[in-house]
């Protein structure tokens, strides 16, 4: 043990070929650190290419990229947003940011993703301006029933994608589909710039806003004029040639990410009560970590020790936001799905850069502590 890296839940892998030193070494050639420039339009123009979104706008993070979706649909100061509980609070905290109010909904067991019956619920009972549906772990959300809910109720769609880049919705990429997308390139996402996101709209004009805000809403005029309030939210351009060389191996890292679900499934399938997060015949989930429960708590915290000691990362499903001590005072709707997800559920470790002795590693241990 001593001398063996570290096994990760998912760290940063940049391309064998080295496209990303490429890229920002033009970026240095061209003495384009900053602001904006050609790696930025090549970015933006690559994932658009590649998802299919309509436009795309480079910002500095995920989070980012939710607090200027929030702003497009017209949410500001008291407007009641409904945002999935079971997610990572990147989803949740730019309501806060734009003074509204988060309505969390529980998820169900066939998507892991945010419950029909629970929207319809929240929206008839506080009609928000905005929905957050997350495709979590990169499992595609029920985009169908989702949209057709929002669309009768008049409510827009915010896809937070930043699990799902390379998921395919009934062969449509995840995060093109609602109103607005978001992608994260943090440095745990299937991709990373090492910090970053991106914006999906369907309108030149929203995309066009979108730039302006993260800019700092600066007006056309001869010295800076401002009429609105502004964020500082644009991706640097160096960031941008990081993002396009990882574009390029994005089919590769999904494919290693399959390999590893893969795996796990063939050799862990049939211990005790475990089981796999769930597959559906219209999902293709990029399987950005590999997650499974157990029938109870104790057991996932074993594992979690157990494969610790062996400098193994693993870890537990997200904490549902309606159980954070900063948004229990919020109203959610829905049962204990989401809690039981997170008190029963554990993220294996799907770093592409493991080896099969290292995945045979990982379900050696497993199945030890599984047969204790
Ligand atoms: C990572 C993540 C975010 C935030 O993205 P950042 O780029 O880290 O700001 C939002 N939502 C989910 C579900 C995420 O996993």
């Amino acid at each position: 043990m001593a001398d063996r890296k570290r096994i990760y839940l998912s760290s940063p892998h940049m391309s064998d070929e080295g496209y990303e030193r490429e890229y920002v070494g033009q970026a240095f050639d061209s003495n384009w650190i900053a602001p904006l420039g050609e790696n930025i339009d090549g970015f933006e123009a690559e994932f658009a290419a590649i998802t299919g979104a309509e436009q795309a706008v480079a910002l500095s993070s995920g989070t980012a990229a939710i607090h200027l979706a929030l702003k497009c649909a017209g949410v500001g100061e008291g407007d009641r947003v409904i945002c999935q509980s079971f997610t990572f609070c990147g989803s949740a905290n730019p309501i806060i940011y734009q003074n509204a109010i988060p309505v969390f909904a529980d998820s169900d067991y066939e998507t892991w993703n945010i419950c029909p019956n629970a929207l319809e619920t929240a929206i008839k009972k506080h009609k928000p301006k905005a929905v957050i549906a997350v495709h979590l772990y990169g499992l595609a959300a029920d985009m169908d029933a989702i949209i057709s809910l929002c669309d009768h109720y008049g409510v827009a769609v915010i896809e937070d994608a930043a699990e799902a880049l390379g998921t395919l919705y009934k062969g449509r990429h995840a995060g093109t589909i609602g109103d607005y997308g978001v992608f994260s390139f943090n440095g745990n996402k299937i991709l990373t710039t090492s910090g970053g996101g991106i914006l999906t709209a369907h309108s030149s004009e929203m995309a066009d806003k979108v730039r302006f805000w993260a800019t700092q809403s600066r007006d056309p005029a001869p010295y800076y004029l401002h009429s609105q309030l502004g964020y500082n939210y644009r991706l640097s351009n160096v960031l941008a040639g990081i993002g396009r060389g990882q574009l390029k191996v994005l089919d590769d890292r999904v494919a290693k990410k399959r390999m590893i679900f893969d795996y796990y499934k063939r050799e862990l399938c049939g211990c005790g009560d475990l089981e796999f997060m769930p597959e559906r015949a219209w999902n293709q989930p990029n399987f950005w970590l590999s997650c499974i429960t157990l029938g109870e708590s104790g057991r996932v915290g074993d594992i979690i020790a157990v494969l610790e000691a062996e400098n193994i990362e693993s870890r537990r499903l997200w904490m549902p936001m309606h159980l954070q001590p900063y948004y229990k005072d919020h109203d959610y709707v829905g049962s204990d799905v989401s809690e039981t997800l997170f008190n029963t559920g554990l993220c294996l470790p799907s770093d592409t850069k493991m080896t099969e002795s290292d995945l045979s590693l990982v379900c050696g241990i497993v199945k030890e502590v599984l047969s204790r």
